[in-house]
């Protein structure tokens, strides 16, 4: 896995992939818009052949040739949105669930039932319901948290997954991803990429081998569908198609169509809101009510910063802001981890893990960046200002 992305080429741009992955077939079939199938079942007159179809997909997981025979096994028009996400993540395989936890969930019982390796080891902060997944052992999941650095001494013979979010949701902290691969020896890492995105960071290219998304946010990109997909390679693609089968976490064919015309416009929305996100970034951390600012060296829409004064003031004051959970959207929202997103974690697990109270977490979209800064430093009011001598803290990443 080390050399993934040379294993598979890209032969065309990020952006043009954007556009044309998963319709490759269209003119061909005389359309310029993708078809949406909403069927739930699919006719056959052969019964034979259907036993045939649905033997050897319970053997290996395959995609079938020919109509899906029931909609939990597969659907051509999200079928669409797994082959351009696929492409965008440079993997062999994409497989797309109802959402981001469904993805998660699909990953742990394929390796709890499949290899019977229940063990995860995992850096934090992760999502807040992803670390509730794994610290609650929902799913006969047992986890040992570390730090990147150390991966290697956690590991047991029975551990089936390594996990890390980079940059992590909430605090925009960044692992070294190749340091981590090399940690995790022959054990499979999974990178949740949701912040990030293709667009700015492929984690196959640097020996992940599960690369996971929360669809609802950069992917579908406008705050109106769910779903979740994790890119791979064929072979694990057919375990999880497997246990997306067994426990019904599809994806419904119109997020699928939403999803698919959502990548087309990926790499425009992430850069133009990474640009705003990263001048935001360095005008909030010349501001003396800002005690501390995160923003990810890879770039990106995501702002963290900490005030002086209480958080919730700012997002009782936010006008144009949305202040709402959840990111990616084509506008702006704010949110207060820790009494929202990362709730459900313990408070001590959230504070070592660098969530502090203080904290709070901008998604940010695509309105003008003077607009918002007017409405964030309103927002911020005359709140507390740091000692006038005090250092200006730098954004803690270009
Ligand atoms: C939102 C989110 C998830 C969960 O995805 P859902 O689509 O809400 O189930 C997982 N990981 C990250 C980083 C997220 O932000």
């Amino acid at each position: 896995m080390e050399n993934a992305a040379s294993a598979v080429p890209a032969p065309r741009a990020l952006a043009t992939d954007a556009v044309h992955a998963g319709r490759e077939d269209l003119a061909e079939l005389g359309l310029h818009a993708p078809p949406l199938d909403f069927s739930t079942t699919y006719p056959s007159y052969d019964a034979a052949g259907e036993a045939a179809r649905i033997d050897a997909f319970a053997e290996t997981g395959a995609r079938l040739e020919g109509p899906p025979v029931y909609a939990r096994l597969d659907n051509p028009t999200t079928a669409r949105f797994e082959t351009a996400l696929a492409t965008l993540e440079g993997t062999e395989a994409a497989v797309a669930f109802a959402s981001g936890m469904a993805a998660l969930t699909a990953v742990l019982l394929a390796r709890a039932s499949s290899t019977g390796l229940r063990h995860v080891v995992a850096v934090r902060p992760l999502y807040g319901c992803s670390d509730h997944l794994l610290n609650a052992g929902l799913l006969g999941t047992e986890v040992t948290w570390t730090d990147p650095a150390g991966i290697a001494d956690a590991l047991r013979p029975d551990t089936g997954l390594v996990m890390v979010e980079t940059p992590a949701n909430p605090t925009l902290a960044e692992v070294d991803l190749r340091a981590v691969r090399h940690a995790c020896g022959s054990v499979p890492l999974l990178v949740d990429n949701t912040f990030a995105t293709p667009v700015l960071q492929r984690p196959v290219e640097h020996g992940a081998r599960l690369v996971l998304h929360s669809a609802t946010k950069y992917l579908g990109g406008h705050g109106d569908v769910m779903g979740g997909v994790v890119a791979c390679d064929e072979e694990f693609a057919r375990t999880l198609r497997q246990v997306r089968f067994a426990t019904g976490g599809v994806l419904h064919p119109l997020a699928g169509y939403l999803l698919l015309r959502g990548l087309s416009t990926l790499p425009v929305r992430v850069r133009a809101a990474s640009t705003t996100a990263a001048d935001l970034a360095r005008r909030l951390a010349a501001d003396p009510r800002i005690a501390r600012v995160h923003y990810p060296s890879v770039g990106g829409a995501m702002v963290a910063f900490e005030t002086y004064g209480d958080p919730r003031a700012v997002i009782a004051g936010v006008r144009l802001i949305t202040p709402a959970v959840s990111l990616g959207s084509v506008d702006t929202l704010i949110q207060h981890p820790a009494s929202i997103s990362h709730r459900i974690v313990a408070e001590g697990d959230r504070r070592s893990a660098g969530v502090s109270d203080r904290l709070l977490r901008m998604s940010v979209g695509l309105e003008d960046v003077e607009d918002l800064w007017r409405d964030l430093t309103q927002a911020l009011g005359g709140g507390p200002l740091r000692a006038v001598d005090a250092e200006v803290p730098a954004v803690l990443a270009p």
